[in-house]
């Protein structure tokens, strides 16, 4: 049975003790990536036509910009690069249109959250990758925001899906035990990440 603590997230608003084992990687800039118009269509997580059975797929919305990527990452044994470019500025720093090479790792995990979840839907996504100036910011307002964060390391992800519970989502995803799951009810979200297998 999974148990839930009320700490807060020790990846986006840590306790003071906690440690980030995954140290930060430098961003590509928002100079390093053209902000493209996705242009594809939110029509949930179903295989697309051109997909295979090996094949892995994703849909994700950002909130805020509404940009979406809804498709096939992997193919061939091989994440698709165009693929993740894509994916990589969906999940940008929207405060400062940077992004950043995303472990694509995460995105493993979100397939396999929704495969489990038996859902076709395209997650909305709350936050994604956080720069460094960003994080600095939220500290300053406030102190329960953490120095060290997975986000800012492209490795995590605040996510929910529509009209399933977070709570859901959380637990399923902790039994799954591919990196840290943090449920953040009141907000309606769970915060996944590929780090190591943990939950809060
Ligand atoms: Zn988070």
């Amino acid at each position: 049975m999974v148990r839930w603590r009320r700490d807060p997230c020790p990846c986006c608003q840590t306790s003071p003790d906690w440690v980030c084992e995954s140290p930060a990687e430098p961003g590509l800039g928002r100079r390093g990536l053209l902000g493209a118009a996705l242009g594809l269509a939110a029509t949930g997580l179903a295989m697309p036509a051109f997909a295979t059975p090996g094949d892995r797929s994703i849909g994700v919305t950002r909130i805020g910009t509404g940009d979406t990527f809804n498709g096939v990452y992997w193919r061939d044994g091989r994440y698709d690069t165009e693929a993740l470019r894509q994916l990589n500025w969906v999940l940008r720093d929207p405060h400062l249109d940077e992004a950043t090479p995303m472990d694509p790792r995460l995105f493993d995990v979100l397939n396999a959250v929704a495969a489990r979840m038996d859902s076709h839907e395209t997650y909305e996504v709350v936050s994604g990758y956080r720069a460094p100036e960003t994080n600095a910011a939220n500290a300053r307002r406030s102190r329960r925001v953490s120095k060290l964060s997975l986000h800012m390391s492209g490795m995590a992800a605040d996510v929910r899906l529509p009209g399933r519970s977070s709570i859901g989502m959380a637990r399923l995803a902790a039994e799954m035990q591919m990196g840290g799951v943090g449920l953040y009810r009141r907000d309606g979200f769970v915060h996944l990440d590929c780090g190591p297998s943990r939950r809060w």
